[in-house]
């Protein structure tokens, strides 16, 4: 977690209106110049330009300027021949020889700044690498080792039959520059990623260039490679999460430099300066990292959409299990949907059972971790001489109260999620519209007295583990325990060289990882990710079974995915036994019409935070009067505000509230405007995240 950015400094009057909309970028008019800064201020503010730097400064350029009583770099976005301030300072000098950012790339800036309720010049730092942010023009390079990895693929593939179908519709889209956005829905090993490599073959034939966004860089060497060994070293520009911020700047500056480029990197590569931009893949287009947790707080999705839109190009979103949101988008037609329903070479999906745990819980004996079934077949695998991941969906932080006899959860009746129990105030308390209540000591279901709290670690599983087979060669992959910059690279690498048996993590193991003897997937517990204390738990958990499912069985050997739950008959369990998205969609988009969450409606959550819990608390309460009073007839709802899942983090209580409505401009006029009326007391931070994730 790093610190929010405020919002609160912003007042309407600084929001971009329509009048700094008619700024004009190309045209040169020196007199005053228009300046922003990568910090929560709204701007453009007013600059004298010196006769002296006259033919030096353009828009796009970064300058040195004095704002308040700080030296700062500013980015010129525009020119006026008057100004209406009365104390109007001089651009003090102009960093750049040339500039940084083209008309299209302030375009894309000025369209996050509004989308997600963030300053112009903080869109634009964002769109830099640290070091241009910071004024710097030169950099000292010193090596960083970025690890090899065998380089698997071969060559060019000839297509299948599903293959050369969605090949045709990408090839017809960027031969006409039109700018399309396809989904391609390929099951895991459906050969998702020679699709896109051929399409990036038929853009670079033409003269464009492609990036490809990958979830997380450090966990897919072997997907950056693919792309290394099939174009050339001296075509892909790599964006590795070990580089030092010099590499970066220098990689920036030379893939600017490029008729063409291939780009491989993690959300921000989505930024990358390439000319003649033909094609944007996103990877895994599901994955959560894909949204930016810090001001802005952008979603690299829509980011890229608006990118494509600007440039004429084309965005591939690949996913074995797509995005509600994207898959109700193709739905619409507004994404032409693309399906790879088959694997390659017919290898078969593995086997998935799953195992009551309600049944485990009768019969008393069991310790409360592992079942019979789970247990035996990993000491099967174990003596095969096999390895196997073991799978917590997600690190427990969250507890929630259910019945162990017939599985039922204790959820809001009015926002239909799981409530989260207390430890302070004892209570169950929902974190969307704060409503508490005591948890049951009998289940309100079948009236059983068998009512548990429910939180598991990787910790004591690794314990657990350790305690049942103590002579297998055990390593745990969570934040925690990863707190090392490269510790993962390494577990990773060992795991690969079957120097480890058995593989402990949360969702981070599950992605794109191919280990061809990894024969046996256990999933500890699906009930952690389905009791989430948030719409999305389904959808999560649907995707994260498919996705570890998917890590099974890779190689020669049968794989077989093991899933322990209280709620075995829960659709979405269901439907990830059956490897069936079409059937997981159509009951999830029912519930989201039912519920009247996303896709049929648009969420912000503004969190406020402060260190004494009433000063938080009474802020929100009157930020959400304000916006509650400055409503007239447009239709936001506002839930809330409650204590955040996290109450108390690093000294500091937090808040949130949440705005739902049918149209994203709505909400966010409403906030902006209940924004400008907030007198922000001292020590109060704000945060706006619109579509969170
Ligand atoms: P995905 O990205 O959907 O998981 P990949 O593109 O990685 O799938 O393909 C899975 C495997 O099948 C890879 O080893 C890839 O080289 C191979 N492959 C993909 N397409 C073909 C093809 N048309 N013919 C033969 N092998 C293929
Ligand atoms: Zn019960
Ligand atoms: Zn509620």
């Amino acid at each position: 977690m790093t610190n929010d950015t405020s919002f609160h400094s912003v007042s309407l009057e600084n929001i971009p209106s329509e009048e700094s909309d008619k700024i004009q970028m190309t045209e040169r008019e020196l007199g005053f110049a228009k300046i922003v800064f990568g910090l929560p201020v709204e701007g453009p503010f007013d600059y004298r330009v010196p006769e002296g730097l006259k033919s030096s400064v353009e828009i796009g350029k970064r300058v040195w300027v004095n704002f308040g009583k700080r030296r700062l770099v500013g980015f010129v976005v525009g020119f006026a021949r008057e100004s209406d301030c009365d104390d109007v300072k001089n651009i003090e000098a102009v960093i750049d020889e040339y500039p940084l950012l083209d008309d299209k790339m302030l375009e894309l800036t000025k369209w996050i700044s509004q989308r997600y309720l963030c300053s112009w010049g903080q869109a634009i730092a964002s769109a830099l690498p640290a070091g241009l942010r910071h004024g710097k023009t030169q950099m000292q390079t010193r090596s960083a080792a970025v690890e090899d990895y065998d380089l698997e693929d071969c060559d060019e593939k000839s297509p299948t039959a599903h293959q050369s179908r969605a090949l045709d519709e990408i090839t017809r889209a960027i031969d006409k520059k039109a700018s399309e956005v396809f989904l391609l829905h390929g099951i895991t090993g459906s050969g998702k990623t020679e699709v896109y490599l051929q399409a990036i073959k038929k853009a670079k034939g033409v003269g464009r260039s492609s990036i490809v966004l990958v979830p997380e860089i450090a966990l897919t060497p072997q997907t950056a490679e693919r792309f290394k060994s099939r174009f050339g070293n001296e075509n892909v520009f790599v964006f590795h999460s070990k580089m030092l911020d010099s590499q970066r700047f220098l990689l920036w500056h030379k893939i600017r430099s490029q008729k063409t480029a291939i780009v491989v990197g993690a959300r921000s590569a989505i930024f990358s300066p390439v000319k003649n931009l033909g094609l944007i893949v996103i990877d895994e287009e599901h994955e959560n990292t894909y949204k930016q947790e810090d001001a802005p707080r952008y979603n690299t999705k829509d980011v890229a959409i608006e990118r494509a839109r600007l440039q004429g190009a084309c965005v591939i979103l690949g996913s074995a299990t797509p995005s509600i949101e994207s898959y109700y988008s193709a739905q619409k037609k507004e994404f032409k949907l693309l399906k790879l329903p088959e694997r390659i070479q017919q290898r078969g999906l593995p086997l998935v059972s799953v195992v009551d745990m309600r049944q485990q819980k009768r019969s008393k004996q069991r310790p409360e971790i592992f079942s019979f079934a789970l247990e035996q077949e990993i000491g099967n695998a174990l003596q095969k001489k096999e390895q196997v991941m073991l799978f917590l969906n997600r690190r427990g932080f969250s507890t929630f109260v259910h019945c162990r006899k017939c599985g039922h959860v204790i959820s809001c009746k009015s926002c239909s999620v799981t409530l989260t129990f207390h430890k302070q105030s004892g209570k169950l308390v929902c974190h969307y519209c704060n409503n508490k209540t005591e948890p049951p000591s009998i289940c309100p279901k079948c009236q059983s007295s068998y009512m548990g709290y429910f939180g598991i670690g990787t910790q004591r599983i690794e314990n657990e583990v350790s305690r049942l087979f103590p002579e297998a060669r055990i390593a745990r992959m969570d934040t925690d325990a990863l707190s090392k910059r490269d510790a993962h690279q390494k577990i990773l690498s060992s795991f690969k060289k079957q120097q480890i048996d058995i593989l402990i993590g949360t969702q981070m193991i599950a992605k794109g990882l191919d280990f061809p003897n990894v024969t046996l997937v256990g999933v500890v517990s699906a009930d952690v990710s389905l009791n989430l204390p948030d719409f999305r738990s389904a959808e999560r958990t649907f995707n994260l079974l498919t996705q570890v499912g998917g890590r099974a069985g890779r190689g020669q050997l049968k794989g077989r995915v093991i899933v322990q739950t209280y709620s075995p008959d829960h659709y979405a369990i269901e439907s990830a036994k059956h490897h069936d998205y079409d059937e997981f969609y159509k009951k999830e988009i029912e519930n989201r019409k039912c519920t009247d969450f996303p896709p049929f409606t648009n969420i912000i959550n503004v969190t406020v935070r402060a260190k004494k819990q009433e000063k938080a608390k009474d802020a929100i309460l009157e930020l959400k009067n304000l916006v509650d009073s400055a409503k007239t007839d447009s239709e936001v709802e506002i839930l809330g505000p409650s204590p955040c899942i996290v109450e108390k983090m690093r000294g500091q209580y937090r808040w949130s509230m949440l705005l739902r409505s049918r149209k994203i401009d709505e909400s966010v006029n409403l906030l902006k405007k209940g924004l400008s009326k907030f007198k922000k007391p001292s020590g109060v931070y704000v945060a706006v995240d619109v579509d969170p994730l």
